[in-house]
């Protein structure tokens, strides 16, 4: 089987270095950091990591290029944002298999990855004429008062392996057509994807007569996304990742009075109802279950499922999940690719222990996929029927186990529900509008997203995308996320002759 895997990983090498050319990537000098597959679990090609001065003077490049580029008028800004996403356009299918390669996603998947990028880009070119101030009506005659918002700085983008490439377009094009700077730091296991997404935005800004040095990657592991976050030229740290991660880099800003934009961690659970169409809700949660192997930040973790359809239901979901085609991301009608490594297995099987020791049930799957590569993991979603939300259930463990929890009436089921430290994403099945709506309320669920009849995962970029508690409170992507990437002038302009002051103050 070794011979095998030797010659898969060779295959995928190969494969990797056209993808890489044709992503008009240069071959990189060889070093310490690793790319690897979680396909076979093999080494794609070696890189250098950025040392510390390289990181300074790559922060040094966006801070010069900032000077100039927050005076360029937004729409103009944005013909760097559009010529990336012709480029994307262009290049969806070699990039969306690198993110197979890369990340182990399904071709679907990737693909969809991609496509994000591009809209998140045409949400941007639109939001370019639309960074609107305010204006308020003054206290004072011959006065107007009003607000700006001018470009930041440097935004410090450090991004996770799930979403190795959407998240870095979140980012980048609002950043840009904000006039901002990006200096990125992506996921140490996520470097090609990386170096094919800085090589499109420098070819889109050089085609535009835009300067190149607007964006800058620096790779490696955690140490330099925290050289990134300890500096005072990045104005924005917008970290996406674990809640550890960013236990330490929130207060790493804060001390040097930085902002900062934390996505972190889910815990994502759905509420079935009796009234519940079982069939779509079935369909629903299989696919923020399982999709992604489990591996997506809006993963659902936790059903909370009525008493009275907790039968038919858990029977629906374990059927399909039997169903579901686990294996090579490569291959068509496979729907749940590899964990990304084996720290990833071993999570889940740790958790998976600590479930049943309290004393849940495992309904099905869990169990390693026989494949030939031992440094490959392939898992069968699991299924595990819990007495209780005990503290393996409310923490987040990255890998595809869904625990299924019963309720009697929905008061119970939402204080269940916002039991959990984080704070992501969540959603409801019923086909009670009071119900519905009870969820959505102010004392329904405390999420950043709470949807209705539609899984945890998958959110659309027209909407803010975050969540709260210790999922960090931030917002990206679409209405008026754009706010956290620029600073607001409040601008008071007296054009009379008088000096009135405000409150009425006299000091004469
Ligand atoms: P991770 O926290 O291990 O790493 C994320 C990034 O942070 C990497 O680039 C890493 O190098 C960097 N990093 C880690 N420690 C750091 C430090 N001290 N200073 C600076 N940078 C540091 O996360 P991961 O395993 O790559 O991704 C999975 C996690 O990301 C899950 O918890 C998932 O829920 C979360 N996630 C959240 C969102 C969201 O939008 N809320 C999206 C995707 C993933």
């Amino acid at each position: 089987t070794h011979a095998l895997t030797d010659t898969a990983t060779r295959e995928l090498r190969e494969r990797t270095e056209t993808l890489l050319r044709r992503l008009g990537v240069d071959t990189p000098e060889p070093g310490e950091l690793r790319a690897r597959t979680p396909i076979t679990g093999g080494e794609l090609i070696t890189l250098r990591a950025s040392d510390s001065a390289e990181v300074q003077a790559a922060i040094g490049r966006a801070d010069a290029a900032f000077r100039d580029w927050r005076t360029v008028p937004a729409p103009q800004r944005a013909a760097v944002v559009r010529r990336l996403a012709a480029l994307l356009t262009e290049r969806q299918r070699e990039l969306g298999e690198l993110v197979t390669l890369e990340a182990g996603k399904i071709g679907a998947e990737a693909r969809g990855e991609v496509q994000e990028m591009i809209d998140v880009c045409e949400f941007a070119i639109g939001l370019s004429r639309q960074l609107y101030g305010r204006t308020m009506p003054s206290e004072r005659p011959g006065h107007r008062l009003m607000e700006t918002w001018h470009p930041l700085g440097v935004v410090g983008v450090i991004s996770a392996f799930n979403f190795p490439v959407a998240v870095w377009a979140w980012n980048t094009a609002i950043a840009l057509v904000c006039g901002d700077t990006v200096v990125w730091k992506p996921s140490e296991a996520t470097p090609l994807t990386a170096l094919a997404c800085h090589a499109l935005l420098r070819r889109a800004a050089v085609d535009v007569g835009a300067d190149p040095e607007v964006h800058q990657l620096i790779q490696g592991p955690a140490a330099v996304g925290e050289q990134l976050v300890d500096d005072p030229r990045v104005a924005l740290v917008s970290a996406t990742g674990s809640v550890r991660m960013g236990q330490l880099v929130a207060p790493r800003v804060a001390a040097r009075f930085g902002r900062c934009l934390l996505e972190l961690g889910g815990n994502n659970a759905a509420i079935v109802a009796p009234s519940a169409d079982l069939e779509l809700a079935t369909r629903g949660i299989v696919f923020a279950a399982a999709g992604t192997a489990g591996q997506r930040c809006t993963t659902l973790r936790r059903l909370i499922v009525h008493a009275d359809v907790a039968e038919p239901l858990l029977n629906r979901i374990s059927a399909a999940y039997r169903q579901l085609r686990v294996g090579n991301p490569l291959e068509e009608g496979v729907l749940v690719g590899p964990l990304i490594n084996e720290r990833a297995y071993d999570g889940m099987c740790a958790a998976l222990e600590r479930a049943l020791a309290d004393g849940g049930e495992l309904l099905c799957g869990g169990e390693r996929f026989e494949g030939p590569d031992e440094n490959a993991f392939y898992v069968r979603p699991a299924l595990v029927r819990m007495p209780a939300q005990t503290e393996v259930v409310r923490e987040e463990t990255f890998a595809p186990i869904l625990y299924a929890m019963t309720y009697r009436d929905l008061d119970t089921a939402i204080d269940l529900h916002n039991a959990v430290p984080q704070g992501l994403s969540s959603s409801i099945f019923t086909r009670e509008q009071r119900e519905a709506e009870r969820f959505l309320a102010a004392d329904g669920s405390d999420c950043g997203i709470a949807n209705v009849n539609i899984g945890t995962s998958g959110a659309e970029i027209g909407g803010a995308f975050g969540g709260e508690k210790q999922t960090g409170g931030g917002r990206e992507s679409g209405s008026d996320s754009w706010k956290a990437y620029m600073r607001r002038a409040t601008n008071t302009v007296n054009y009379s002759t008088e000096l009135p002051l405000a409150q009425g103050i006299r000091f004469e």
